[in-house]
């Protein structure tokens, strides 16, 4: 990968016709998109999620602008001149698009979810802007039906083989409001757990470093009088590192936050889905627990993982939010010190609960609370990151270097890290955190 981005540099020469498209017949599929992606491994990833969703809608994949109905530009806020970068592309989109070739643009990624992204609309006539935190939203704006998550376990991941996925439960016996599982999925099916642990060593004697346990309500597992905290301990022996997500606060046991914080290959980072910090509407969401009871499981979860990182979602905008209720949610990111949150602003559901509620909340207040819940969740990231910095860390690589040099890795706590090194997918190096943003540390491998 190049400074500037993953794929080859913007063909500015326009072409008189349009050419034919890259089907087998030799004529132009009935719609093309092309996806740009710049930055870090991250994005790569996120578009190649993006890539699958457009492929289900139907669209080929072309690889200039001017082939594409549909452009989706997936950026980078890195670079110093990253928004100008863009803007050079944007502008000869945008002449594309007068012109009647390019008739959609998406711009996606970190750009997407930066301030200059409304003037960036407005002035290049962009028609889906999205940050990182919502890709899920391409789905719809290509037709496929709406995704509830960035990270649908439906989407699968490009990491290698390092690293691997395995599902312990499907389906989900909660009802909440908003949410779609429980109609599509049916009720939770566990799956056994030697059938889960004979998986897992499988995958350990074939090189697989790193065992993610998926599930709607991962916590939820049970087999036998055997739960949750039973299967992650006989897993954490057998695989050398293992995260899971996701959980429900009703199911998370003290045992298992305890048992994060002292098994040794269990990676410290509690994804934890809080949604409202209101118990109204916690209540309204058929959440089954009250703020205050998710304030204590993180209390634990802060006693027997001190270096930990903790993340949830929340939604903003739920039928019936009102002023207050979004007030308690702020208060509820200020007193758990997020490290990170995946954000959703309230879209209705077909075939849910809360489609058919009223106390619809208009769009920009919606849009207000987002953003103010956002800047409150990045402020304590941001400053809970600072104070990794100096710290020597054991990063396990995910992602392999780019052509500057910099892979992607993530520390035991949890934290996502650049670091300047050759190690490959599934090695560990030793590396000292030199500086932090509110999403990513940056490391520095100690010169020997
Ligand atoms: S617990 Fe999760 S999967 Fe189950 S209904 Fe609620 S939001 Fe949906």
């Amino acid at each position: 990968m190049n400074n500037s981005g993953t794929t080859t540099p913007i063909q500015l020469s326009s072409k008189p016709t349009r050419p034919a498209g890259p089907s087998e017949t030799g004529t132009r599929p009935n719609r093309t998109a092309c996806i740009r992606t710049f930055g870090c491994q991250m994005n790569v990833h996120d578009s190649d999620r993006m890539r699958r969703m457009i492929r289900d809608a139907g669209y080929a994949e072309v690889q200039s602008y001017e082939d594409a109905d549909l452009v989706v530009l997936n950026t980078c806020y890195v670079r110093e001149n990253a928004v100008d970068r863009v803007r050079g592309h944007l502008g000869e989109i945008n002449r594309l698009k007068r012109e009647g070739r390019v008739k959609r643009v998406a711009l996606t990624g970190c750009i997407g979810a930066a301030s200059e992204a409304e003037q960036l609309e407005r002035q290049y006539n962009i028609d889906l802007v999205l940050g990182t935190h919502n890709t899920y939203e391409l789905a719809s704006f290509v037709g496929l039906p709406t995704m509830e998550e960035t990270y649908t376990p439906d989407l699968p991941g490009t990491e290698g083989d390092h690293s691997a996925f395995v599902t312990i439960m499907t389906g989900c016996n909660y009802q909440c409001s908003y949410c779609i599982v429980p109609t599509v999925r049916g009720r939770m099916i566990c799956r056994p757990m030697d059938n889960i642990v004979s998986e897992v060593e499988r995958l350990v004697e074939s090189g697989t470093k790193y065992v993610t346990l998926l599930g709607q309500t991962v916590d939820a597992w049970r087999q036998d009088g055997k739960r949750f905290c039973d299967l992650l301990e006989r897993v954490s022996e057998v695989a050398p590192r293992i995260w899971f997500t996701t959980s429900h606060p009703s199911n998370m046991e003290d045992r298992t936050l305890k048992a994060i914080g002292e098994r040794e290959t269990i990676v410290r980072r509690l994804h934890l889905p809080v949604q409202s910090g209101s118990d109204k509407m916690l209540k309204a969401m058929h959440r089954g627990y009250k703020a205050d009871r998710y304030r204590r499981k993180i209390e634990v979860f802060r006693e027997h993982v001190p270096d930990g990182t903790l993340s949830t979602d929340i939604i903003v905008g739920h039928p019936g939010e009102t002023a207050e209720d979004h007030e308690q949610t702020l208060r509820l990111v200020e007193d758990c010190a997020f490290d990170s949150a995946y954000i959703f602003k309230f879209s209705p559901r077909k075939g849910t609960e809360a489609a058919e509620l009223g106390g619809v909340v208009p769009d920009k207040v919606v849009q207000r609370r987002f953003l103010q819940v956002l800047r409150q969740v990045e402020q304590n990231a941001y400053a809970q990151n600072q104070r990794k910095v100096g710290s020597l860390e054991d990063i396990y690589i995910r992602h392999g270097s780019t052509d500057d040099g910099r892979s992607i890795g993530e520390t035991w706590s949890g934290h996502a890290v650049h670091v300047g090194t050759n190690a490959k997918p599934g090695e560990y190096v030793e590396a000292r955190i030199a500086s932090a943003g509110p999403h990513v540390l940056y490391a520095e491998v100690p010169r020997s």
